[in-house]
């Protein structure tokens, strides 16, 4: 079966009362309980085959990654199934202080994916030669593979941290891959 979408949630006038920038419906319609207040909401996007989304993917903008973290998630079974946000540096470009001004992007695009495709897991993918990673914290903390893998840890952590805080739902995932696509997952 085919759904039609007309806007679709990108479109500001179909978005619901109380959704940023919306006013396609009245929060007293809401209120009335003829639309119903939802985690996820009425009429968001289903992948093509009906199947339910299952998580957000949060990669570097390295052109070196993409193949390989395409290739991952895919191998994973996931095509089709996951959302997408890029930004230098993966989890370190939601952490560091150094691009805190970039920081409030994610954490909304993640609430939106939440509500329109109801994902339930982020997977986030660091990788190994990151010259964000560099820009973030100095070409000495990942002067070494060690360094390096030390460095990403502690950005790992503090994602989770601000992940429990802010989603504390969410699953996640959080993996270094290394240029050739093997990935290291941490915990
Ligand atoms: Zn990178």
């Amino acid at each position: 079966m085919m759904t039609t979408q007309t806007h679709g949630f990108s479109c500001a006038c179909c978005l619901p009362a109380g959704f940023p920038g919306g006013k396609g419906v009245s929060r007293r319609a809401v209120l009335a309980g003829l639309v119903a207040a939802p985690l996820l909401i009425p009429g968001a996007v289903r992948a093509a085959d009906g199947a339910v989304f299952d998580s957000m993917l949060l990669s570097c903008i390295d052109p070196r990654m993409v193949t390989p973290v395409g290739d991952y998630m895919f191998g994973r079974g996931l095509r089709g199934k996951f959302s997408q946000f890029v930004i230098a540096g993966a989890a370190i470009g939601v952490v560091a202080p150094q691009f805190a001004s970039w920081q409030p992007a994610f954490w909304d695009n993640l609430g939106t994916s939440i509500k329109l495709h109801g994902i339930t897991r982020l997977i986030a993918i660091d990788h190994r030669d990151c010259g964000a990673a560099k820009i973030a914290y100095g070409e000495g903390a990942v002067a070494t593979r060690a360094l390096e893998t030390e460095t990403h840890q502690k950005a790992a952590t503090a994602f989770r941290a601000e992940m429990t805080k802010r989603q504390p739902t969410m699953k996640l995932e959080i993996g270094l891959m290394a240029l050739d696509g093997g990935i290291e997952m941490f915990v």
